[in-house]
């Protein structure tokens, strides 16, 4: 259960961030219709984002809701390292969703792309997808308490599947059982961490199916990341 519904003391619990706090002295400076004239119809204010990753100037930015991607990434953050070219951005930390060059003119607000915490992790070119999964699996796998089955399961099921991937030991069935396991822990987990341990995988399969039929199928990490080649010359 989340706060709102079960918090202190078993109490529905209203749990406030430093970023909603922050806001509030300008509210009261300078009132809630003034407030309520930046961003868009359903995300009012503004937003603060961490772009972090492959970006020239990582840091912190404060912007209206409504703005795109693309002028978060590259207006303040510097764009892409070295003149490379943009991957992909996980939206929200481990938790949230993968998206592709496709969404860099997506506005970041509830009627577009929801910004989740803000946290904007980007890949440039030369990163690999299922470098990155198998990354974001470690970290559930660390984090699940384990008091659930599904979870405590599943969280191990997944790191074991993308580390054989990464290694070149993968199969093109691992997939379904992937999104398998992403739905039956978004079922059952009692709390957030276990419902949202598939999102970043199964938002990734459909705008990078080439790249994880290239582990699977052909043995092969496109960007050369994954160091299964030198893997299965050590098995041959
Ligand atoms: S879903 Fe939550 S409560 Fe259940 S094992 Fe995972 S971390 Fe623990």
């Amino acid at each position: 259960p989340f706060p709102p519904t079960y918090g202190l003391m078993g109490q529905p619990t209203i749990v406030n961030n430093v970023e909603t706090i922050a806001a509030v002295p300008n509210i009261i400076k300078n009132g809630a219709e003034w407030y309520a004239s930046i961003g868009t119809k359903e995300s009012k204010g503004t937003k603060i984002f961490s772009p972090c990753g492959d970006v020239l100037y990582p840091g912190v930015y404060e912007v209206p809701f409504g703005v795109t991607l693309r002028e978060v990434l590259y207006n303040m953050a510097g764009g892409i390292k070295s003149g490379k070219a943009f991957k992909a951005c996980l939206m929200g930390g481990p938790s949230g969703i993968v998206v592709g060059p496709e969404s860099l003119d997506r506005r970041l607000c509830s009627e577009d792309l929801p910004p989740g915490a803000g946290a904007l992790i980007v890949l440039d070119e030369d990163k690999c997808i299922v470098d990155l999964m198998q990354n974001i699996a470690q970290f559930f796998y660390h984090e699940s308490c384990g008091q659930c089955v599904p979870c405590r399961e599943g969280t191990k099921r997944m790191l074991e599947i993308f580390t054989w991937m990464t290694a070149g030991a993968g199969s093109e069935e691992d997939l379904n059982l992937l999104e398998s396991l992403a739905n039956t822990m978004s079922l059952s987990g009692k709390c957030g961490l276990g419902q949202f341990a598939g999102v970043a995988f199964k938002s990734s399969l459909p705008l990078f199916a080439d790249e994880y039929k290239a582990h699977l199928k052909d043995k092969v990490c496109p960007t050369g990341v994954c160091m299964m080649d030198k893997v299965l010359e050590e098995v041959k």
